[in-house]
Protein backbone atom coordinates (compact mmCIF):
# COMPACT_ATOMS: atom_id res chain seq x y z
CA UNK A 1 0.00 0.00 0.00
CA UNK A 2 0.91 3.53 -0.45
CA UNK A 3 -0.16 6.81 1.03
CA UNK A 4 0.20 10.10 -0.50
CA UNK A 5 -0.35 12.79 2.86
CA UNK A 6 -1.50 16.52 1.45
CA UNK A 7 0.27 18.63 4.32
CA UNK A 8 3.15 18.04 7.13
CA UNK A 9 0.86 19.48 9.56
CA UNK A 10 0.12 18.36 13.08
CA UNK A 11 -2.04 15.48 11.82
CA UNK A 12 -0.15 14.19 8.34
CA UNK A 13 3.08 14.13 10.25
CA UNK A 14 1.49 12.21 13.14
CA UNK A 15 -0.13 9.53 10.44
CA UNK A 16 2.70 9.44 8.32
CA UNK A 17 4.99 8.69 11.45
CA UNK A 18 2.51 5.86 12.03
CA UNK A 19 2.39 4.44 9.14
CA UNK A 20 6.08 4.62 8.41
CA UNK A 21 6.80 2.47 11.70
CA UNK A 22 4.56 -0.63 10.25
CA UNK A 23 6.14 -0.54 6.70
CA UNK A 24 3.60 1.20 4.44
CA UNK A 25 5.25 3.70 2.25
CA UNK A 26 3.88 7.16 3.07
CA UNK A 27 4.56 10.41 0.75
CA UNK A 28 3.99 13.37 2.60
CA UNK A 29 3.68 17.24 0.45
CA UNK A 30 4.24 19.89 2.03
CA UNK A 31 3.15 23.72 0.68
CA UNK A 32 5.77 25.55 3.23
CA UNK A 33 9.12 25.18 2.89
CA UNK A 34 11.17 23.70 5.95
CA UNK A 35 11.06 26.07 8.12
CA UNK A 36 7.34 26.21 8.16
CA UNK A 37 5.10 29.32 9.16
CA UNK A 38 4.06 30.38 12.61
CA UNK A 39 1.55 28.40 13.72
CA UNK A 40 1.46 29.49 17.30
CA UNK A 41 3.51 29.00 19.79
CA UNK A 42 2.76 26.40 22.06
CA UNK A 43 0.21 23.80 22.10
CA UNK A 44 -2.01 22.65 25.54
CA UNK A 45 -1.85 18.81 24.77
CA UNK A 46 -4.50 16.25 26.10
CA UNK A 47 -4.95 12.42 26.83
CA UNK A 48 -6.15 12.32 23.01
CA UNK A 49 -2.81 14.06 21.64
CA UNK A 50 -0.80 11.78 24.13
CA UNK A 51 -2.60 8.74 23.00
CA UNK A 52 -2.24 9.60 19.51
CA UNK A 53 1.61 10.23 19.73
CA UNK A 54 2.23 6.99 21.29
CA UNK A 55 0.26 4.72 19.37
CA UNK A 56 2.07 6.23 16.02
CA UNK A 57 5.95 7.33 16.92
CA UNK A 58 8.85 5.79 17.80
CA UNK A 59 9.18 5.01 21.65
CA UNK A 60 11.99 7.92 21.04
CA UNK A 61 10.10 10.44 20.02
CA UNK A 62 7.55 10.02 22.67
CA UNK A 63 10.16 10.20 25.04
CA UNK A 64 11.67 13.82 23.66
CA UNK A 65 8.03 14.70 23.84
CA UNK A 66 7.39 13.42 27.60
CA UNK A 67 10.56 15.09 28.89
CA UNK A 68 10.10 18.68 27.42
CA UNK A 69 6.33 19.11 28.28
CA UNK A 70 5.39 21.48 31.18
CA UNK A 71 3.73 19.92 33.94
CA UNK A 72 0.01 18.66 34.59
CA UNK A 73 -2.43 21.12 34.10
CA UNK A 74 -5.17 20.47 35.59
CA UNK A 75 -6.56 23.85 36.80
CA UNK A 76 -7.81 27.26 35.02
CA UNK A 77 -7.56 29.89 37.18
CA UNK A 78 -9.23 33.38 37.23
CA UNK A 79 -7.66 36.67 37.61
CA UNK A 80 -8.63 39.71 39.02
CA UNK A 81 -6.82 43.38 39.80
CA UNK A 82 -6.98 43.43 43.72
CA UNK A 83 -5.41 46.34 45.51
CA UNK A 84 -3.70 47.20 42.44
CA UNK A 85 -2.15 43.90 41.78
CA UNK A 86 -2.89 40.76 39.86
CA UNK A 87 -4.52 37.71 41.83
CA UNK A 88 -6.14 34.72 41.70
CA UNK A 89 -9.58 34.69 42.38
CA UNK A 90 -10.66 31.53 41.35
CA UNK A 91 -9.93 28.08 40.59
CA UNK A 92 -12.27 25.83 38.23
CA UNK A 93 -11.26 22.01 37.67
CA UNK A 94 -9.63 21.19 33.86
CA UNK A 95 -11.58 18.28 33.84
CA UNK A 96 -13.01 18.01 30.85
CA UNK A 97 -16.30 18.24 32.17
CA UNK A 98 -19.44 20.76 31.46
CA UNK A 99 -17.47 22.04 28.24
CA UNK A 100 -14.06 22.70 30.36
CA UNK A 101 -10.76 21.63 28.86
CA UNK A 102 -9.37 18.51 29.47
CA UNK A 103 -6.29 17.92 32.04
CA UNK A 104 -2.81 18.48 29.68
CA UNK A 105 0.40 19.38 29.54
CA UNK A 106 1.71 22.57 27.10
CA UNK A 107 4.33 22.03 24.73
CA UNK A 108 6.59 24.17 22.55
CA UNK A 109 4.87 24.13 18.75
CA UNK A 110 8.24 24.17 16.95
CA UNK A 111 9.44 21.61 18.97
CA UNK A 112 6.84 19.20 18.73
CA UNK A 113 6.95 19.99 14.93
CA UNK A 114 10.85 18.84 14.22
CA UNK A 115 10.39 15.96 16.52
CA UNK A 116 7.58 14.62 14.15
CA UNK A 117 9.54 15.29 11.33
CA UNK A 118 12.67 13.43 12.75
CA UNK A 119 12.97 10.26 10.88
CA UNK A 120 10.91 11.68 7.93
CA UNK A 121 13.11 13.48 6.31
CA UNK A 122 13.75 11.19 2.98
CA UNK A 123 9.09 11.15 3.01
CA UNK A 124 8.80 15.14 2.98
CA UNK A 125 8.86 17.16 0.19
CA UNK A 126 8.81 20.75 0.88
CA UNK A 127 7.62 23.63 -1.45
CA UNK A 128 5.20 21.08 -2.54
CA UNK A 129 1.72 22.72 -3.17
CA UNK A 130 -1.15 19.95 -3.47
CA UNK A 131 -3.88 21.55 -6.53
CA UNK A 132 -5.88 18.75 -7.87
CA UNK A 133 -6.30 14.99 -7.49
CA UNK A 134 -7.77 12.61 -10.29
CA UNK A 135 -9.00 8.99 -9.38
CA UNK A 136 -7.79 6.73 -11.89
CA UNK A 137 -9.54 3.61 -13.65
CA UNK A 138 -7.49 1.01 -11.62
CA UNK A 139 -8.97 2.56 -7.99
CA UNK A 140 -5.63 4.32 -7.25
CA UNK A 141 -5.30 8.23 -6.89
CA UNK A 142 -3.18 10.85 -8.38
CA UNK A 143 -2.01 14.01 -6.80
CA UNK A 144 -1.18 16.89 -8.73
CA UNK A 145 1.04 19.80 -7.60
CA UNK A 146 1.53 23.38 -8.78
CA UNK A 147 5.10 23.01 -10.20
CA UNK A 148 3.31 20.46 -12.77
CA UNK A 149 4.75 17.07 -11.00
CA UNK A 150 2.73 14.28 -9.78
CA UNK A 151 2.75 11.21 -7.61
CA UNK A 152 -0.08 8.27 -7.51
CA UNK A 153 -0.73 5.98 -4.44
CA UNK A 154 -4.06 3.77 -3.10
CA UNK A 155 -4.45 6.52 -0.50
CA UNK A 156 -4.94 10.12 -0.58
CA UNK A 157 -5.07 11.88 2.33
CA UNK A 158 -6.01 15.55 2.85
CA UNK A 159 -4.37 17.16 6.30
CA UNK A 160 -3.75 20.36 4.95
CA UNK A 161 -5.68 22.37 7.59
CA UNK A 162 -7.63 24.62 7.10
CA UNK A 163 -7.71 26.09 3.30
CA UNK A 164 -7.72 22.63 2.47
CA UNK A 165 -7.50 22.22 -1.36
CA UNK A 166 -8.22 18.41 -0.94
CA UNK A 167 -11.42 19.18 0.94
CA UNK A 168 -12.16 22.20 -1.78
CA UNK A 169 -11.94 19.71 -4.67
CA UNK A 170 -13.51 16.38 -2.63
CA UNK A 171 -16.06 17.55 -0.40
CA UNK A 172 -17.16 21.29 -1.83
CA UNK A 173 -20.41 21.24 0.27
CA UNK A 174 -18.08 21.81 3.21
CA UNK A 175 -17.68 25.22 3.87
CA UNK A 176 -15.32 27.66 6.37
CA UNK A 177 -16.90 30.17 7.76
CA UNK A 178 -15.41 32.87 9.47
CA UNK A 179 -16.84 33.70 12.95
CA UNK A 180 -16.27 37.54 13.22
CA UNK A 181 -13.90 36.85 15.50
CA UNK A 182 -10.20 38.03 15.58
CA UNK A 183 -8.02 37.10 18.49
CA UNK A 184 -4.36 38.80 19.04
CA UNK A 185 -1.90 35.82 20.26
CA UNK A 186 2.03 35.60 21.46
CA UNK A 187 4.37 34.62 23.61
CA UNK A 188 6.66 36.39 26.06
CA UNK A 189 9.80 35.45 27.27
CA UNK A 190 9.14 34.38 31.63
CA UNK A 191 11.77 36.54 32.37
CA UNK A 192 10.24 39.46 31.21
CA UNK A 193 6.67 38.40 32.62
CA UNK A 194 7.08 40.70 35.88
CA UNK A 195 5.91 37.77 38.40
CA UNK A 196 3.20 36.38 36.48
CA UNK A 197 4.67 32.82 35.41
CA UNK A 198 5.24 32.50 39.29
CA UNK A 199 1.41 33.64 39.60
CA UNK A 200 0.00 30.92 37.86
CA UNK A 201 2.23 27.84 38.09
CA UNK A 202 1.88 25.65 35.09
CA UNK A 203 -2.06 26.13 34.70
CA UNK A 204 -4.04 28.55 32.26
CA UNK A 205 -5.46 31.54 33.46
CA UNK A 206 -8.31 33.96 32.73
CA UNK A 207 -8.88 37.50 33.27
CA UNK A 208 -11.75 39.34 32.00
CA UNK A 209 -11.88 43.49 32.20
CA UNK A 210 -14.12 45.67 30.53
CA UNK A 211 -14.70 44.30 26.84
CA UNK A 212 -11.36 42.40 26.89
CA UNK A 213 -10.34 39.10 27.50
CA UNK A 214 -6.94 37.65 28.05
CA UNK A 215 -6.13 33.92 28.41
CA UNK A 216 -2.45 32.82 29.76
CA UNK A 217 -0.56 30.18 29.73
CA UNK A 218 3.18 29.29 31.03
CA UNK A 219 5.57 26.96 29.66
CA UNK A 220 8.23 25.46 32.08
CA UNK A 221 10.78 22.93 30.31
CA UNK A 222 10.61 19.83 32.65
CA UNK A 223 13.62 19.30 31.59
CA UNK A 224 16.35 21.36 29.38
CA UNK A 225 15.49 20.99 25.27
CA UNK A 226 19.32 20.37 24.58
CA UNK A 227 19.77 17.51 27.36
CA UNK A 228 16.52 15.91 26.17
CA UNK A 229 17.53 15.53 23.00
CA UNK A 230 21.25 14.39 23.65
CA UNK A 231 19.66 11.69 26.01
CA UNK A 232 16.99 10.53 24.16
CA UNK A 233 16.91 11.77 20.30
CA UNK A 234 20.36 13.00 18.92
CA UNK A 235 18.76 12.98 15.52
CA UNK A 236 16.43 15.87 16.45
CA UNK A 237 18.26 18.71 14.73
CA UNK A 238 19.99 20.50 17.04
CA UNK A 239 18.26 24.06 15.93
CA UNK A 240 15.21 22.82 17.26
CA UNK A 241 16.15 23.19 20.79
CA UNK A 242 19.28 25.44 20.64
CA UNK A 243 17.50 28.86 21.85
CA UNK A 244 14.30 27.59 23.92
CA UNK A 245 13.54 29.54 27.25
CA UNK A 246 10.65 29.56 29.60
CA UNK A 247 7.93 31.68 28.56
CA UNK A 248 4.42 32.63 29.13
CA UNK A 249 2.30 32.26 26.14
CA UNK A 250 -1.24 34.78 25.54
CA UNK A 251 -4.19 35.54 23.30
CA UNK A 252 -6.53 38.41 23.75
CA UNK A 253 -9.44 39.55 22.46
CA UNK A 254 -10.49 43.50 23.22
CA UNK A 255 -8.57 46.18 23.50
CA UNK A 256 -5.08 46.11 24.85
CA UNK A 257 -5.96 49.69 26.54
CA UNK A 258 -8.35 48.05 28.73
CA UNK A 259 -5.49 46.00 30.84
CA UNK A 260 -3.79 46.85 33.83
CA UNK A 261 -0.34 47.52 32.74
CA UNK A 262 1.23 44.13 34.04
CA UNK A 263 -0.73 42.91 31.18
CA UNK A 264 0.06 45.73 28.82
CA UNK A 265 3.77 44.93 30.13
CA UNK A 266 3.41 41.38 28.84
CA UNK A 267 1.97 42.26 25.12
CA UNK A 268 4.49 44.69 25.04
CA UNK A 269 7.51 42.79 25.82
CA UNK A 270 6.22 40.02 23.51
CA UNK A 271 8.67 38.11 20.62
CA UNK A 272 7.04 40.13 17.70
CA UNK A 273 8.29 36.69 15.31
CA UNK A 274 5.83 35.20 17.49
CA UNK A 275 2.88 37.78 17.85
CA UNK A 276 0.22 37.33 15.09
CA UNK A 277 -3.84 37.88 14.56
CA UNK A 278 -5.85 34.97 14.23
CA UNK A 279 -9.47 34.61 12.25
CA UNK A 280 -11.68 32.11 14.61
CA UNK A 281 -13.46 30.06 11.52
CA UNK A 282 -15.77 27.15 11.92
CA UNK A 283 -17.00 24.48 9.52
CA UNK A 284 -20.57 23.42 10.19
CA UNK A 285 -20.58 19.89 9.94
CA UNK A 286 -21.55 18.60 6.70
CA UNK A 287 -24.23 14.85 5.87
CA UNK A 288 -22.37 11.60 6.12
CA UNK A 289 -20.34 10.81 2.51
CA UNK A 290 -19.63 7.35 1.23
CA UNK A 291 -15.65 6.26 1.57
CA UNK A 292 -13.35 6.53 -1.93
CA UNK A 293 -9.48 5.98 -1.41
CA UNK A 294 -9.47 9.88 -0.60
CA UNK A 295 -9.85 11.45 2.81
CA UNK A 296 -9.16 14.04 5.42
CA UNK A 297 -8.15 14.41 8.50
CA UNK A 298 -7.52 17.47 11.46
CA UNK A 299 -8.83 20.92 10.25
CA UNK A 300 -8.95 20.20 7.12
CA UNK A 301 -12.47 18.46 7.74
CA UNK A 302 -13.22 20.26 11.50
CA UNK A 303 -12.26 23.01 13.71
CA UNK A 304 -12.06 22.81 17.19
CA UNK A 305 -11.62 25.86 19.75
CA UNK A 306 -8.61 25.46 21.65
CA UNK A 307 -8.23 21.49 20.81
CA UNK A 308 -7.87 21.05 17.10
CA UNK A 309 -4.51 20.06 17.57
CA UNK A 310 -5.78 17.18 19.49
CA UNK A 311 -8.22 16.16 17.35
CA UNK A 312 -5.95 16.02 14.28
CA UNK A 313 -3.48 13.47 16.23
CA UNK A 314 -6.50 11.47 17.28
CA UNK A 315 -7.84 11.42 14.04
CA UNK A 316 -4.54 10.01 12.24
CA UNK A 317 -3.83 7.76 14.84
CA UNK A 318 -7.09 6.41 14.16
CA UNK A 319 -7.21 6.79 10.26
CA UNK A 320 -3.59 4.99 10.55
CA UNK A 321 -5.00 1.81 12.68
CA UNK A 322 -7.26 1.53 10.11
CA UNK A 323 -5.03 1.52 7.05
CA UNK A 324 -2.83 -0.74 9.16
CA UNK A 325 -5.83 -3.07 9.10
CA UNK A 326 -6.77 -2.60 5.53
CA UNK A 327 -2.67 -3.25 4.43
CA UNK A 328 -3.02 -6.55 6.92
CA UNK A 329 -5.87 -8.11 4.43
CA UNK A 330 -8.64 -7.82 7.68
CA UNK A 331 -10.76 -5.01 5.86
CA UNK A 332 -11.27 -3.72 2.60
CA UNK A 333 -9.67 -0.59 1.83
CA UNK A 334 -12.99 1.50 1.26
CA UNK A 335 -14.18 -0.47 4.76
CA UNK A 336 -11.31 0.99 6.56
CA UNK A 337 -11.71 4.44 5.55
CA UNK A 338 -15.59 3.97 5.71
CA UNK A 339 -14.95 3.02 9.71
CA UNK A 340 -12.15 5.74 10.30
CA UNK A 341 -14.63 8.35 8.85
CA UNK A 342 -17.37 7.20 10.64
CA UNK A 343 -15.59 7.47 14.21
CA UNK A 344 -14.15 10.80 12.83
CA UNK A 345 -17.34 12.58 12.59
CA UNK A 346 -18.85 11.52 15.83
CA UNK A 347 -15.83 12.20 17.51
CA UNK A 348 -15.92 16.06 15.18
CA UNK A 349 -17.80 18.79 17.83
CA UNK A 350 -20.54 20.71 16.53
CA UNK A 351 -20.99 23.62 18.59
CA UNK A 352 -23.22 26.63 18.02
CA UNK A 353 -19.92 28.62 17.41
CA UNK A 354 -17.17 26.20 16.51
CA UNK A 355 -13.79 27.63 15.85
CA UNK A 356 -9.89 27.10 17.23
C1 LIG B 1 -2.30 30.23 17.85
C2 LIG B 1 -2.92 28.86 17.91
C3 LIG B 1 -2.97 28.16 19.12
C4 LIG B 1 -3.52 26.88 19.17
N1 LIG B 1 -3.51 26.18 20.34
C5 LIG B 1 -3.97 24.91 20.38
C6 LIG B 1 -3.88 24.11 21.57
O1 LIG B 1 -3.40 24.57 22.62
N2 LIG B 1 -4.33 22.83 21.53
C7 LIG B 1 -4.85 22.28 20.38
O2 LIG B 1 -5.20 21.09 20.38
N3 LIG B 1 -4.96 23.01 19.24
C8 LIG B 1 -4.54 24.29 19.20
N4 LIG B 1 -4.62 25.03 18.06
C9 LIG B 1 -5.25 24.42 16.88
C10 LIG B 1 -4.25 23.56 16.13
O3 LIG B 1 -3.10 24.30 15.83
C11 LIG B 1 -4.84 23.02 14.83
O4 LIG B 1 -6.10 22.47 15.10
C12 LIG B 1 -3.92 21.94 14.24
O5 LIG B 1 -2.72 22.51 13.82
C13 LIG B 1 -4.59 21.23 13.09
O6 LIG B 1 -3.67 20.27 12.61
P1 LIG B 1 -3.76 19.79 11.10
O7 LIG B 1 -2.69 18.78 10.91
O8 LIG B 1 -5.15 19.42 10.77
O9 LIG B 1 -3.46 21.10 10.25
P2 LIG B 1 -2.20 22.07 10.28
O10 LIG B 1 -1.38 21.84 11.50
O11 LIG B 1 -2.74 23.43 9.98
O12 LIG B 1 -1.33 21.57 9.05
C14 LIG B 1 -1.76 21.72 7.72
C15 LIG B 1 -0.52 21.73 6.83
O13 LIG B 1 -0.93 21.63 5.47
C16 LIG B 1 -0.14 22.50 4.69
N5 LIG B 1 -0.88 22.82 3.47
C17 LIG B 1 -1.96 23.63 3.37
N6 LIG B 1 -2.38 23.65 2.07
C18 LIG B 1 -1.54 22.85 1.37
C19 LIG B 1 -1.44 22.49 0.00
N7 LIG B 1 -2.31 22.96 -0.93
N8 LIG B 1 -0.44 21.65 -0.40
C20 LIG B 1 0.45 21.16 0.53
N9 LIG B 1 0.41 21.49 1.85
C21 LIG B 1 -0.58 22.32 2.26
C22 LIG B 1 0.07 23.70 5.60
O14 LIG B 1 1.19 24.47 5.19
C23 LIG B 1 0.28 23.02 6.95
O15 LIG B 1 1.64 22.70 7.19
C24 LIG B 1 -4.08 26.30 17.99
C25 LIG B 1 -4.05 27.02 16.78
C26 LIG B 1 -3.47 28.28 16.74
C27 LIG B 1 -3.41 29.02 15.42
Amino acid sequence: MKVIVIGAGLGGLTLAQGLRRVGIEVAVYERDGALGRAQGVSLHVDDRGVAALQGCLPSAHVAMIDATMGRLRDKTLKLSEVDGSLAVVDAQPTDGAAGRARPGRQTHRPLLRSILLTGLEDAVRFEAEFTRFERLPDGTVQAWFADGSNDTADVLVGADGIGSAVRRQYLPQAQVLDSGRRMLMGATPSRAAAGLPELIGDNPAVVRIQDTTMVLGALRFTSPPTLARQRFLPALPRAAVATIEDYLMWALSGPVDDLPPSLQRIVDEAWPEMTSTLRVGMIPPIPPWPATAVTVLGDAIHLAPGFGGNLAMQDAHRLCSALIEANRGQLSLLDAIGSYEDIMRAAAPVPAKAGR
